[in-house]
Parts: structure tokens; C-alpha cells; sequence
């Protein structure tokens, strides 16, 4: 169904996952733009087809795509599109195009991270499952690139706000006039977004901090105006700033539980993830480990905790004394 925001039209597409619908957004200035597509689903592109029909549009007037970011629920549908130019942040393409070396060094990272953080062996078959959501995307790449600050070309009025954390090309668009902003999965309603581990831009970089770069994305949003935030899932946020600063608390006070298991006993992080999610980690191992791993990355930079040893490959880790007492 469409609904419109400001001259916005907001499209409701169906997903097989488990976040359920997924919102794209058209914008009609200089080059009709689509932000984000769908999943690449036979439901999703007759839903898109249909409400881009209502909208008196044909698919092939799409000029242009702009990707909030890689994930399959967003870009999975750019192969249908031939004759638009595709955008997105440059980290982007790397999931979209997946070169044989790229997605080598995807599997690698994923043992080397599971190996440290304590994953038992009969977990690692999963390794191969992680790159099944990636084989859920298009077979093309982006055509150009969006850097920060930088306007959206054929759509002027939308700048490219970096906003890293759920994904490492994750950008948001905002538009000053009004103060709406394009968010992807950058602040959602009803959920707070994950910070998935991603592996790092080449494999002599360190892996990037997921939860500390969100973190930092937040922080970067309170100091825009923003009216509302028409998101890639669920109700438009209304409250951005108030829910921003909701959203930084809890993280902070789910961290402080971590801390509270580690005073009572050291861990890897696999341990903490099962006495975290006892019920679903076997389900949903990856979004499972990257929320633990988030927290234990956020207290490693506030002070709070130490690795304190290895047990064979596995970090282990340990709280440290509340010196502000
Ligand atoms: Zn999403």
C-alpha cells in the first residue's frame, strides 16, 4: 500500500525474513528515484510492480536506486531494474558484486571471529549458511558511489548522511527544508537495530566495532532537525531524538548486565551469548553473537571489562573493579 510523506510515496513490500515488511521510498525530483528495492522474492517484485503502477509509474522509469545499505531485504531487487544507475556508499559493493577473494576472506573472518569468540566446532557449518543471505542480492554492483555530505545527484535536495553500525555502508538521506530523513534501518520503532559483524574493508584492517560505530550514527542524528524518520521497517518515528536517547540507555543498561555475568564469573563470549539468548542462540547464531559481541565491545571501550586469557583459540573475558566507587 502506498502512503505518502511530504510528497514522499512510502511502498510496503513483503519479505520471507523474519523483520517481516520492508518499506521503499519514491522520490520524485529531477530522476524518479527508488530508495532501496525489496527482497528478490516473486512477492515482493509483483507488490513493488503493483504500487509503482498505482503511482502511474513503469519500472523502467526508475532513473536512479540509492541502497540504504546491502542487506538482502533492501537491495535484492536491482537486477530488475536494467536501466536505472545504482548508488550506495562505496562499502556497499563489496556484498553486492562478491569476488571470489572478497567472499574467501568473508569465510575466513567469520572462522577466525567464531574461533575467538569460543564457538564450539559444530557450529562452524554455519559459516557456509552466512553466505546464503548474500546469495539472496542481485548479480550487479553499484554504478556510483555516494561519499558523505555529498547531495544525491537527479534528487538535490537529499544529502548522504554516513551512518555505519547495522552495516558498514549504511547510509540514511536528509532532506533540510522539512527535516525528514530517509533511515534504512538506521532507528527503527518498534526495534532497535542490530550491529551486525561485518568483516573489515581488507583483511590487514581490524574488524570494525559495529555497536561503537552505531553508537557514534545515533549521536550524529541528535544533531540534526529531523521531523520524522521514514524507516525501512515498521511505523515513521516521530520522536527521533527522544527515541535516540532511549534506544543509547538501554543499550548502556543491557551492557551493565553483561558486566553483572562476568562479576559473577569470567567468559568467552560464546558463554555469555547462551546465558543471554538461552533459548534462541541455536536458531539464530548470528544475530545472537553479534549482540553479545556488541556489548562486550562497548564495555572493552568504556573501561569496564579486560580479555584476560585464551582458552585455546577463545578470548576470554573479565570485569574489572568499579573505580568510580
Ligand atoms: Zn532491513
Amino acid at each position: 500500500m502506498v502512503q505518502w510523506y511530504n510528497g514522499i510515496a512510502q511502498l510496503t513490500i513483503p519479505t520471507p525474513f523474519v523483520v517481516g515488511d520492508v518499506h521503499v521510498y519514491v522520490i520524485k525530483e529531477e530522476k524518479l528515484t527508488l530508495v532501496d528495492t525489496g527482497p528478490k522474492t516473486k512477492e515482493a517484485w509483483l507488490s513493488l510492480e503493483g504500487q509503482l503502477k498505482e503511482l502511474g509509474i513503469a519500472p523502467e522509469d526508475i532513473k536512479q536506486i540509492v541502497l540504504t545499505h546491502h542487506h538482502p531485504d533492501h537491495a535484492g531487487l536491482i537486477d530488475r531494474f536494467d536501466q536505472a544507475v545504482v548508488l550506495g556508499a562505496a562499502e556497499t559493493n563489496r556484498f553486492l558484486v562478491r569476488e571470489d577473494a572478497f567472499m574467501e576472506m568473508h569465510d575466513t573472518f567469520y572462522e577466525t571471529s567464531f574461533k575467538e569468540i569460543g564457538v564450539p566446532e559444530a557450529y562452524f557449518v554455519l559459516i557456509e549458511k552466512m553466505r546464503e543471505p548474500l546469495q539472496a542480492l542481485g548479480q550487479r554492483g553499484l554504478d556510483k558511489t555516494v561519499a558523505p555530505h555529498d547531495f544525491v545527484p537527479g534528487a538535490r535536495e537529499w544529502k548522504v548522511i554516513e551512518t555505519p553500525g547495522h552495516a558498514q555502508g549504511h547510509i540514511s538521506l536528509f532532506r533540510e527544508r522539512d527535516g525528514l530523513l530517509i533511515g534504512g534501518d538506521m532507528l527503527l520503532a518498534k526495534v532497535s537495530s542490530n550491529p551486525l559483524i561485518e568483516p573489515p574493508f581488507s583483511p590487514q584492517e581490524e574488524r570494525p566495532i559495529p555497536q561503537l560505530q552505531y553508537n557514534e550514527s545515533l549521536k550524529k542524528l541528535l544533531d540534526l532537525p529531523i521531523s520524522s524518520v521514514l524507516p525501512g521497517h515498521g511505523p515513521v518515528v516521530e520522536n527521533a531524538h527522544t527515541l535516540i536517547h532511549q534506544r543509547l540507555k538501554k543499550q548502556h543498561e543491557r551492557a551493565c548486565y553483561v558486566k553483572q555475568l562476568l562479576i559473577e564469573k569470567e567468559a568467552t563470549a560464546f558463554e555469555l551469548c547462551v546465558a543471554l539468548f538461552p533459548s534462541v542462540y541455536r536458531k539464530q547464531l548470528g544475530l545472537t553473537l553479534s549482540e553479545t559481541m556488541a556489548q562486550i565491545d562497548y564495555l572493552l571501550s568504556i573501561g569496564e571489562i579486560e580479555q584476560v586469557d585464551l582458552i585455546g583459540d577463545a578470548v576470554v573475558y573479565r570485569a574489572l573493579a568499579n573505580t568510580k566507587e
